[in-house]
């Protein structure tokens, strides 16, 4: 199946590692170039480097902290000046830190709401111009099966992601007719350092060991494994493509059966 993909520039967000590299690793297999970001400098170039060495695309690299509405125009700056326009928009960052309400202050929740939330309304304000004019445009989420069903200790993430789902299928109708899909994919729990140090904090504070924690996980799905990051990217690269022109204002979790609910 040919995807459509060559020539196209994609904007993935955070990463340098985990589930946002898997992403940028699959689409630039498909021919698209690249812009990446993440914190901190030297993986993220380290990064750069290697999708570029094995691909042959173009890759930007620009050092961002997504929670900071700045260093994001910055990076769409970069962005434009080097491609001209993003075609393709993967929204994505760090996850928020567990712990139940109570172990929360204030000021976790505008952090959380900042990097979760606000930072996918900025790369969105700053793309849509482009993409209508252009009329064609994939903006994908990467939220959380949590949506669909709420991860006991993750309380930040479980209110969070709604509200990034309860935006993007507002902004799916109001840009549908401008070529513009809008998708989210939720993983469900997959192989990558965000879910070792959440082990390791369940290890902690439940007592258990980090292989129970994993134990515990894969025992939640059918399959009775984790997921691996190139299962959840071949979905995104999919709703990125030309191909997916008819999928827009969904969530589709990528998570081995775990989500209990028919629908
Ligand atoms: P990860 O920790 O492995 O990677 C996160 C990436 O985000 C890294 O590249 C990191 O440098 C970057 N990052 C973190 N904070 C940033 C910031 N403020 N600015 C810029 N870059 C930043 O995590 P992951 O597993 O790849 O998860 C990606 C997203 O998916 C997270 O929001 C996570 O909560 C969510 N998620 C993951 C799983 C899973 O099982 N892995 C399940 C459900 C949801």
């Amino acid at each position: 199946m040919d995807l459509g993909l060559k020539g196209k520039t994609a904007l993935v967000a955070a990463s340098s590692r985990g589930l946002g590299r898997a992403v940028a690793d699959e689409l630039a297999r498909e021919g698209a170039n690249l812009v990446i970001c993440a914190r901190t400098v030297a993986p993220l170039e380290e990064a750069g480097r290697a999708i570029h060495d094995e691909t042959g695309v173009e890759v930007v690299a620009v050092p961002t902290d997504l929670s900071k509405p700045a260093d994001v125009a910055r990076l769409m700056e970069t962005a434009e000046s080097d491609f001209g326009k993003i075609d393709v928009l993967i929204t994505n960052t760090g996850g928020p830190p567990p712990g139940p309400f109570e172990s929360h202050s204030v000021e976790a929740w505008s952090t959380a709401v900042e990097q979760n939330l606000n930072s996918v309304l900025n790369l969105t304000r700053a793309v849509l111009p482009g993409m209508k004019k252009a009329g064609w445009g994939r903006i994908i989420n990467i939220t959380s099966v949590a949506v669909k069903q709420p991860i006991d200790g993750l309380i930040l993430s479980n209110a969070v992601r709604a509200a990034v789902t309860g935006f993007a299928k507002t902004l799916a109708n109001e840009v549908a007719a401008d070529g513009i899909t809008v998708n989210n994919v939720m993983p469900g729990f997959t192989k990558t350092e965000r879910l070792d140090s959440l082990a390791a904090n369940i290890s902690e504070t439940q007592g258990i060991t980090v292989e129970e924690a994993f134990d515990r996980w894969k025992s939640q799905s059918p399959m009775g494994r984790i997921g691996e990051p190139t299962e959840f990217a071949a979905l995104v690269t999919f709703l990125a493509s030309e191909r997916a022109s008819y999928i827009t204002g969904t969530s589709i979790p990528v998570d081995g059966g775990f989500i209990q609910a028919l629908l």
